[in-house]
Parts: C-alpha cells; sequence; structure tokens
C-alpha cells in the first residue's frame, strides 16, 4: 500500500490542464490513477457523478474528496495545503535549516555561551536582533570588565567576542525571533520575516532593552553624554552636574553612585515620591542631605541640548506641582527651565527581548523576566522547558553586568552541552523530546 494518499485524475484526450495536472503530482513524486473519461461513457458519468455534475477535465480526487480542476488543484498547491492533503508538507517545509543549540541575541551572554557552545561542538547559531551586540554598544569605555587594565571600548569588546565565537565555529546571523515553539522536538523557532529553523537546545540570551523617554536629543547624544548605564559612564563625567531621570531602584542607586563623580546630581522624577526601595530612598535622603543629589519633583525633560563632538550642554525641564508635568504643558502651573548639566543618564526601567517565548512553557515574570533553576549546582540556568535556557538580562535584572552576563553565558552552554548529550545520544530515532534533564548536584 502506498504511504500516499490515493490520487485519482479524471483525464481527457488532447487535454493540456490534465497534462499540467499529472505533471504537478509528477513532480511531487506521488502516484495516481487516471481514467480517460474520452469514449467512455461509462467513465464520464462516473466522473460527473463525483465531481457534483461538472463536465470538465481533469477532475482531482484525493481519498476521494474532490479537489477540483486544474484551477482549483494549482490554487491549493499554492497555499501548500495540497501538500498537507498529500501528507508531504514536511517534505517541502520551511525549516531553513537545523542545529544542534540556536542562541538568540548577540550581546556579552550570547556571545560568551556561543563560544563555550562552539568548543563543545554544538554548532551555535546566534541571531542578531535589532541591537547587534546588545547594551554594552551603547556605551564608550568599560572599566570594569576584567583583564583591560586600560579599559576598552563596549563595541570593540563585542567585536572581540563575536571573532572569538567565530574561531570556535559559531555561526553568527541577523534575525529577530518571533517565536518559539516547544510542543515538537526539535523546538522551532520562527523569524519575524517567516523563516523556520529547527534547534535541539534553545539558549534565550537576547537582553533587555533600556527604555527611554523619546525626547528631542536623547537618540543623537546616546553616547555622547547621554547613557542608560551610569555604573558604565559615570567616572567619564567626573566634575560635571549630571542629571538622572527615575524614581525606581535603579534612577536612585545611579543617583547615589554618580555622587562618587558629579558636582551634584539632579534626579528628575515624574512624581513626587519614589518607589524606589527604602533602602534606596534612605541613600538618596542622605546624599540630599549633604547637598550632593538634588531631586527635582514632579519634574521631566523635553529636550536634551549638546553635540557629539562637545556631549550634552544642558536639558530643558518642566514642573507641574501634581506631576506629570508632560502632560499638563498647557496648564497655567506648568514651569519650563533649563539646567546647565554635562551628562544625562535614563534611568526609567529595562524591558527584556523574551516576547518571543510568551507561548512557551517557559515562565515569564511580570515585567517578561525568564526564571531559571538558580541556586547551587548544575542546571542554574535550566528554564521550565527542558532544553530551554536563560541567560543574561532576561534573567538578571539584578546585577546586570557585562561580566555577570558573560558568566551566566558559559553557564548556559554548560547546561546546555549537557542537556543535549543526554537528548541526542537518548533520542536515536526519536523525534521526542524525552531527554532526561541532567541531574542537580
Ligand atoms: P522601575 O520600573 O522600578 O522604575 C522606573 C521608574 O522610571 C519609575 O519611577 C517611573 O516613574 C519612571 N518612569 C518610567 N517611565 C518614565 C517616563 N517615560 N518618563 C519619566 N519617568 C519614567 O525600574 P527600575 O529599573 O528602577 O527597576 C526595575 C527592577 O529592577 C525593579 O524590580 C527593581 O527593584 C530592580 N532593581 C533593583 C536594584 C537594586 O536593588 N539594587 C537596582 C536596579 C533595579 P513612576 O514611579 O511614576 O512610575
Amino acid at each position: 500500500m502506498s504511504d500516499h494518499p490515493r490520487v485519482e485524475i479524471y483525464t481527457k484526450t488532447d487535454c493540456p490542464y490534465c497534462e499540467k495536472a499529472k505533471d504537478l503530482f509528477d513532480s511531487k513524486g506521488v502516484d495516481y490513477v487516471t481514467y480517460n473519461v474520452t469514449g467512455d461513457e461509462e467513465r464520464f458519468e462516473e466522473m460527473k457523478e463525483r465531481a457534483n455534475g461538472r463536465e470538465t477535465a481533469p477532475e482531482v480526487f484525493i481519498d476521494d474528496e474532490l479537489i477540483g480542476g486544474w484551477d482549483d488543484t494549482s490554487a491549493l498547491d499554492a497555499t501548500g495545503a495540497l501538500d498537507e492533503k498529500l501528507g508531504i508538507a514536511e517534505e517541502t517545509d520551511d525549516v531553513v535549516e537545523h542545529r544542534n543549540l540556536i542562541i538568540t541575541g548577540t550581546g556579552i551572554a550570547a556571545l560568551t555561551a556561543g563560544i563555550y557552545a562552539a568548543r563543545s561542538d554544538n554548532d551555535p547559531l546566534l541571531f542578531e536582533g535589532d541591537e547587534p551586540g546588545g547594551q554594552l554598544t551603547l556605551t564608550s569605555e568599560v572599566d570594569n570588565y576584567p583583564g583591560f587594565p586600560e579599559g576598552i571600548n563596549g563595541t570593540t569588546l563585542v567585536n572581540d567576542m563575536k571573532e572569538q565565537a567565530k574561531r570556535f565555529g559559531a555561526e553568527l546571523e541577523h534575525g529577530i525571533v518571533a517565536s518559539v515553539d516547544d510542543g515538537v522536538r526539535p523546538f522551532r523557532v520562527t523569524l519575524e520575516n517567516g523563516d523556520v529553523y529547527t534547534a535541539d537546545a534553545v539558549i534565550a540570551a537576547s537582553g533587555a532593552s533600556a527604555r527611554t523617554l523619546g525626547i528631542p536629543g536623547e537618540d543623537e547624544l546616546m553616547g555622547y553624554g547621554v547613557s542608560t548605564c551610569a555604573t558604565c559612564d559615570g567616572a567619564f563625567f567626573r566634575g560635571e552636574d549630571m542629571v538622572v531621570v527615575g524614581g525606581g531602584d535603579a534612577a536612585a542607586e545611579e543617583a547615589v553612585f554618580l555622587t562618587k563623580f558629579a558636582e551634584t546630581v539632579y534626579l528628575v522624577h515624574r512624581r513626587d515620591e519614589l518607589r524606589a526601595e527604602d533602602y534606596w530612598e534612605n541613600r538618596v535622603r542622605e546624599h540630599v542631605e549633604s547637598g550632593d543629589i538634588e531631586v527635582l519633583w514632579n519634574t521631566e525633560a523635553t529636550e536634551i541640548h549638546g553635540s557629539p563632538q562637545d556631549g550634552v550642554d544642558s536639558v530643558d525641564l518642566v514642573y507641574h506641582p501634581e506631576g506629570h508635568p508632560t502632560a499638563k504643558l498647557d496648564d497655567a502651573q506648568t514651569e519650563e527651565r533649563a539646567l546647565d548639566v554635562g551628562a544625562f543618564f535614563v534611568a526609567i526601567g529595562h524591558t527584556p527581548n523574551t516576547s518571543y517565548l510568551e507561548e512557551t512553557g517557559v515562565e515569564l515574570d511580570d515585567e517578561g523576566y525568564l526564571r531559571t533553576q538558580g541556586g547551587h549546582g548544575a542546571g542554574q540556568t535550566k528554564t521550565d522547558v527542558e532544553g530551554i535556557f536563560g541567560a543574561g538580562d532576561v534573567v538578571d535584572f539584578h546585577y546586570q553586568q557585562a561580566v555577570t552576563a558573560a558568566g551566566m553565558g558559559s553557564k548556559a552552554a554548560l547546561d546546555a552541552d549537557e542537556y543535549l548529550e543526554g537528548a541526542l545520544s537518548g533520542a536515536t530515532g526519536e523525534a521526542e523530546g524525552s531527554a532526561e534533564a541532567p541531574a542537580d548536584d
């Protein structure tokens, strides 16, 4: 018995569309039977009856289901539905490539995972999204990454890591991952352009994007006095007045951190109370009392002035006694002012790039950060889905340092390697992803 459904084609003599229909099935390697109705009254009546009275040829049937004439058959083929009916959809599937391991992102966590995974012969493919190289490329000098006594340019560090990963066989491709299907093994990884890859394991290391204000001057001066990372860039503006925007833990911590370098830190917050933990609120208060920090309550920035050559000069601010002043620009109580500052830090939160995992079994918290096993011993980067691991800022909203991201990237690659060894050796001839997870210490 054939593996394929039964295909029947009613034909006529001298019928070009009948030939097209036969050619189509020939091209798919699908067997069919033909019934020439020319001069065969009985076959003709049979065709009419099965084709709901239609009197044209060809008429195509798959497992007794009427597909129709050539137009119907070719239209079905164009959508891929014909292949599905024929049970050959997988043979013309849109899977671009299968890899042992797909890593989302090309930031520090992803690249470190790539280096380790390539050295473990796990053939990693890294997808480089909207922010190639991750957040480190938004900063100029990285002074706190071990091994560089003179500091290193963020982009240089990322590019060197890319070369290092490639040296061991990792591949990097541009592609924004839209979804991961964890209902099948191998996982199906679909890009925004529709391309589908499959992978035995996935490391989610797509980072978190710092939120920005979207005000004039912000994009143009990013890296030239505007920054989303005080720890990275604060020391470059020693002796300057600096602005930090935000009212959460990050803004409070950055404001306190910047007091080491700044003449005065202006903490600009759109309401009249911080949302930071008591600890950070108290630290801010101490610095307010000592004159290092001035909190500008109910204030928002509307424009940053300066140039890439000379950095930030000043910032335009608006104030309203009831807060959220940019929503009340026409109100009589709204006041505008300009402030001369040499640096402008945006600390209004991060958004982890994990939307592509929303439909999976990977647990995400309310903010979208993915939960990993953590703790001691092996498997710290495991998520709730066996074979999917997390590293870097998609997991870590707390430390958010290049060196901690690198550390997690290496852990994820080691965890994935352990998983893949089990999965690939245990899954011989099986499509099921039921490999044992590595045991915890
Ligand atoms: P949060 O979301 O906690 O705070 C963001 C702040 O930015 C809020 O005060 C918010 O104002 C303000 N904000 C948001 N959008 C705008 C805007 N468009 N214009 C002006 N202001 C805006 O983010 P964080 O990064 O501070 O913290 C994120 C998580 O990381 C938290 O869970 C935090 O606890 C944790 N974290 C912990 C640290 C630590 O413990 N050392 C350090 C850093 C972060 P509003 O208050 O009005 O909403």
